[in-house]
């Protein structure tokens, strides 16, 4: 069986240390193994990353942006080979990865704007005869920590801008479905990257301590789940490290009673369902503004859900493959027996499908609850599967406070044809991303990402305008050229332009 193994100063690396298994979940069997780096093997890298900082640093932006453009035409005329990696190893359909890897495209064709987005600001005449400008220079060396749910999306949000601004970076991703991602680091560097700018660790906890313990890594971004947010956040900062932490999700729906609800059903579907519901932006609580509402929305998404075409993930023109590793499916499907017992009425359960010629694969069907309540276990925390509750409340007013009482604040996004409602919950709702009538509000690779609350540690969002100022540092120059003949005499009060 192949091992994936590790990218560092421009080599893939030999096996030599721990491995673990990487299943097809569509099958149930392991497809590979993937090496589990030694803390060793994290401090080469990272000792690449630092040698090659100084040359790449110093190089003109426009000269790294080049890069960048050949590396995105890579990626276009390798989609097929990695949209085929992703769905084998994380399970989602080939035209949701080809999703995925197109929005990790925009976020390369933004970092390509490097010299525009690195223009300082400048200030003639700031004080008397004194000039003064901004600039951005990069961070240093930076570690980029990522989940199993977007391994070709999530990394393109780091790196691709990170090495645009001048830092260079050790990618640590996921060691559930690793081979998209090392493919994608590979193109880089066969579009021109010079050697330690980007390197590839793969590996668990071991690998992760290392890059957090490192005083050479002066930067973190990290997706993933809260728990492991907060540690990296906690012990990154403590260590001095600049640290964005992205985490879980919980992320409400609203439904008005005037949504046009034919609209929102097909919109709550995907929101839902699609990549088995494996998306820190997925809806998995729908909120009803009355029982009305509530009744006819449940009555559209029965037939929907149990028509959902569920299959290996793999084959084209299905809805949803299955979820990631047995254990995730062993988790979702104890939270729908937890909901069973906490008293939640299961309209769809989905947890007895077998797909034919797949018996070992790790499937789940759609499953729906309604009449959940805010101190049941399925309401409080994210189930990460395809599972949806509904909760009915009275008012929108109601819905705004159930929504802002919960410790996730990533996305949410009301349905409704009234602007008055809708402006009243965009202003209200404490969320890093709002969707009116949009049930993924996934912002474009333009603007930034990052939810509020427990579901982002730090101040800076993911990508966009809040990349480029998380990965520079801003240097402030006042300059003055006095004339040759001027003597001046000391001054001791503090100078000021009054
Ligand atoms: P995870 O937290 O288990 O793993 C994320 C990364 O952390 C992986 O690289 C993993 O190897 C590493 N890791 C895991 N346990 C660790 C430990 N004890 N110490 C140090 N490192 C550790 O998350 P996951 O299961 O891969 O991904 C799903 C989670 O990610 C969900 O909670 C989802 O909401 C979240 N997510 C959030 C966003 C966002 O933008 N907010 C995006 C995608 C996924």
């Amino acid at each position: 069986m192949s091992i994936v193994t590790h990218l560092i100063n421009g080599e893939m690396r030999p096996a030599n240390g721990r491995v673990a298994d990487v299943f097809n979940p569509s099958t149930g069997k392991a497809v590979c193994q993937v090496e589990l780096a030694s803390q060793a093997t994290v401090e080469e890298a990272i000792a690449a990353a630092k040698a090659a900082l100084p040359a790449w640093r110093n190089l003109p932006p426009a000269k790294r942006a080049q890069i960048l453009f050949r590396f995105k035409t890579l990626l276009e005329e390798n989609e097929a080979k990695i949209v085929a990696l992703i769905s084998e190893e994380h399970g989602k359909t080939p035209e949701d990865a080809a999703g995925e890897l197109r929005r990790g495209i925009e976020n390369v064709e933004y970092a390509t704007a490097a010299p525009e987005l690195l223009k300082g600001e400048f200030s003639r005449n700031a004080g008397p005869d004194i000039d003064s400008w901004s600039d951005f220079h990069a961070v240093g060396v930076v570690a980029g920590i990522t989940p199993f749910n977007f391994p070709a999306m999530v990394p393109l949000w780091m790196y691709p801008l990170a090495i645009a601004c001048g830092n260079t970076f050790v990618l640590k991703p996921s060691e559930r479905d690793p081979s998209s991602t090392l493919l994608i680091a590979s193109l880089l560097l066969q579009a021109g990257l010079p050697a330690g700018v980007l390197n590839v660790v793969n590996g668990d906890k071991e690998a992760v301590d290392t890059l957090l313990a490192s005083p050479d890594v002066k930067a973190i971004s990290f997706v993933g789940s809260t728990p492991i947010a907060e540690y990296i956040y906690r012990e990154g900062t403590r260590r001095g490290k600049r640290v964005q932490a992205l985490g879980g999700a919980k992320n409400h729906a609203v439904f008005m009673p005037d949504a046009d609800l034919d609209n929102a059903v097909s919109a709550l579907m995907g929101a839902a369902y699609g990549s088995c519901g494996e998306r820190c932006m997925a809806i998995s609580v729908a909120v009803c503004v009355g029982d009305h509402i509530a009744d006819a929305l449940i009555s559209k998404l029965v037939p929907r859900i149990k028509a959902l075409k569920v299959g290996a993930g793999t084959q084209c023109g299905l809805d949803m493959g299955p979820l990631v590793t047995q254990a995730h499916l062993e988790k979702v499907t104890g939270y729908v027996n937890d909901g069973v017992a906490a008293g939640a009425e299961l309209v769809v359960d989905g947890r007895d499908i077998s797909i034919a010629g797949h018996e070992q694969g790790f499937f789940i069907g759609g499953c729906l609850f309604d009449r959940v309540t805010t101190e049941m276990r399925i309401y409080q925390e994210e189930i990460f599967g395809p599972v949806l509750c509904v909760v009915r409340v009275a008012s929108l007013e109601q819905a705004i406070a159930l929504i802002n009482q919960h410790e996730y604040g990533n996305g949410t996004c009301i349905f409704t044809r009234d602007g008055e409602s809708a402006r009243l919950f965009s202003n209200e709702i404490e969320a890093g991303m709002v969707g009116i009538n949009v049930p993924l509000p996934v912002p474009v690779a333009f603007h930034s990402f990052g939810g509020w609350k427990r579901s982002l540690f730090g101040d800076l969002h993911a990508y966009g305008p809040d990349g480029v100022r998380f990965y520079t540092r801003r240097k402030t120059i006042t300059q003055r050229w006095p004339k040759r003949e001027t003597h001046e005499a000391a001054q001791f009060a503090f100078p000021s332009n009054q």
